[in-house]
């Protein structure tokens, strides 16, 4: 029976660990054990860190994988570099499934960043900007005061962002981020699924002025993208780091599974 490593995390994962189940293929999944109570996939299922890529090489031969999938989170960087590196030493072929980025549609105030740290720096420009014309451009915004951020980069980013003079954060999370926290922080635990209404609701109860996200694409994670929009909030949107050069990439788990069969 051909076996199948899925790295995972991600619905697509799922959908691929399914797909492929259901085709008569022998399907390990792969978690990076974070999460609390992750939505697991169907079939076996094993949590942890390999141990960077000689545990994983020494693993996918242990284990008689003939074929890996990297269906990571798109910023899940160290991962996917991990797979790139013990699939050529390995010889067990890789495919990388990447959901598409989100784009810019009309009506969008967005500003791309190359990564969280210029996130963070453009913040404390704008609420520079903003207490050095306080009289007139920030008196001018409903809730005045410091910028009123709304951050759904992941709690391990938290410390990036704190610390900014002018700066409040309403940080969105799965699970709560490390203590202390700082008075300018307030956390919000959910996972979603997430509505356009609630995500409405959310910005306007929290008189919230610029939205901060990652480029993660799909769209478990867009209605924030689309209230935004309505509500003419500004998005500062954090690019995804590039795959490593030469990788084979496929979009949609259909495409992962055509190619995991063999
Ligand atoms: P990362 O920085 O690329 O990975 C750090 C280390 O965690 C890796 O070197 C590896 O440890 C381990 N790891 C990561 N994914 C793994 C997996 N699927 N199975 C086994 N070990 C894994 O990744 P991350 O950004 O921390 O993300 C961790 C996991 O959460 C990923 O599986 C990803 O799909 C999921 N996720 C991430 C995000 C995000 O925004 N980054 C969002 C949603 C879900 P070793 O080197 O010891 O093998």
């Amino acid at each position: 029976m051909r076996r199948v490593l899925i790295l995972g995390g991600t619905a697509e994962a799922r959908a691929l660990a399914a797909e492929l189940s259901g085709r008569g293929v022998h399907v390990v999944s792969s978690l990076a054990g974070r999460v609390s109570n992750p939505r697991l996939p169907v079939g076996e299922v094993r949590e942890g860190g390999f141990g960077g890529p000689d545990g994983l090489a020494a693993w996918l031969a242990a284990e008689r994988i003939d074929a890996l999938v990297d269906a990571t989170h798109p910023f899940a960087a160290r991962m996917t570099a991990s797979a790139a590196e013990a699939s050529a030493r390995t010889g067990v072929p890789l495919l990388v499934l990447r959901r598409p980025g989100w784009r810019e549609g009309p009506g969008d105030t967005w500003q791309r960043v190359p990564s969280l740290h210029a996130a963070a720096a453009r913040l404390s420009e704008t609420a520079t900007r903003l207490s050095g014309t306080r009289l007139s451009e920030a008196a001018a915004r409903p809730g005045g005061g410091p910028l009123r951020v709304f951050l759904t980069t992941g709690r391990r980013s938290l410390p990036v962002f704190t610390g900014r003079a002018g700066v409040w954060l309403l940080a969105r999370s799965v699970d709560p981020p490390e203590p202390p926290l700082p008075d300018n922080v307030h956390v919000l635990l959910d996972r979603g699924p997430y509505t356009v209404e609630g995500e409405r609701a959310l910005i306007r109860e929290h008189r919230l002025d610029v939205l901060v996200t990652k480029d993660s694409g799909g769209p478990m994670t867009t209605a924030k993208l689309v209230a935004a929009r309505e509500l003419g909030l500004p998005v500062i949107m954090v690019d995804r780091p590039p795959p490593p050069s030469g990788v084979r990439l496929v979009e949609t788990a259909a495409a992962a599974a055509a190619w995991a069969q063999g």
